[in-house]
């Protein structure tokens, strides 16, 4: 049973509407495809692990917190006596792990060595376990999802499964019986509860408003070459359609994460979206979706 889901991390949000809207340079670049090819691995887990039999929670994308430390876990399972923790890897190419170091073998670019990751979590949501005064067997191991992956000098007793094991991993886990009971259940809901939404390490690249390009884009292919057909936009580079409320919609939350501290008013968002309607257009769809606060003259939405 899946409790929580998984969604966008603020920081990938961020970094995936700045990068239709401003140039990010070679770092941030880089940083911006590690963070979405590392959520397209964790989908592609959650898909496989539809095939979980038996009664298990499923928890998804964790951040929580002991004794000031943070620490993230990308899937949870928590089965009758093992609670397994899953941290998801999507690398792709030849990797050597040798003398603690991980490597690609094409760049040579060293990578922190998830090993090390792995075991400070694990220790960590022990502690945890422990303050909240429940005991479990803790199975923890990094899943190399990506199947162009292939690893030189791994020892066989790394907590490592390998995208070769996969199928395996998720085989013996189904044989293995699973009943779940009120202590289980309140642990999950406990843990759901613990859940952090803001990661204070978080580093987001720096940005203002007048810097970003303003207008509302194809949500299909990120073109600005859009025009409006009926009630949709319509976009000139690969023809998708996107009814211009739903879209007006996505570029205020767009708006709202990227600036928090500015008002949604008509006038903003107008000139946000630069999208080529009337004010009053504009305003009717806020007023359908948002709650109007203020005088006439200086209405926002929240
Ligand atoms: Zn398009």
């Amino acid at each position: 049973m899946f409790l929580k889901g998984r969604s966008e991390s603020l920081e990938l949000l961020h970094f995936q509407y700045l990068s239709t809207r401003m140039k990010l340079d070679g770092k941030e670049k880089s940083h911006y495809l590690n963070l979405k090819k590392g959520y397209e691995g964790e989908l592609k887990f959650d898909l496989l692990a539809e095939i979980l039999r038996e009664e298990r929670y499923v928890i998804n994308d964790l951040l929580l917190e002991v004794n000031n430390s943070y620490f993230q876990i990308d899937t949870l399972i928590i089965s009758q006596e093992i609670i397994y923790l899953l941290d998801i890897k999507n690398y792709e190419g030849d990797f050597s792990l040798e003398a603690d170091k991980l490597c690609a073998l094409s760049t040579n670019r060293e990578y922190k060595n998830p090993l090390y990751q792995l075991k400070r979590s694990e220790s960590l949501f022990r502690q945890l376990l422990h303050n909240l005064n429940t005991d479990y067997l803790i199975e923890a191991s990094i899943i190399f999802i990506n199947p162009e992956f292939t690893l030189y000098h791994a020892s066989v007793n790394y907590p490592i499964i390998l995208p070769t094991q996969l199928n395996r991993f998720f085989y013996d886990l189904n044989r293995a019986q699973s009943r779940l009971n009120d202590g289980h259940k309140k642990l999950a809901r406990k843990l759901i509860s613990l859940h952090q939404t803001k990661n204070p390490f978080t580093v987001l690249p720096q940005y203002y408003y007048d810097q970003l390009r303003k207008g509302i884009y194809c949500n299909a292919c990120k073109s600005f070459q859009i025009s409006i057909k009926n009630t949709s936009f319509v976009c000139g580079v690969c023809g998708e359609y996107e009814k211009i409320e739903q879209a007006i919609l996505r570029n205020v939350d767009e708006f709202k994460l990227l600036f928090p501290d500015r008002l949604i008013t008509t006038l903003n968002i107008h000139d946000w979206c630069n999208p080529g309607l009337n004010k009053k257009t504009l305003c009717r769809i806020l007023k359908k979706n948002f709650t109007a606060n203020g005088s006439t003259r200086d209405t926002y939405y929240t």
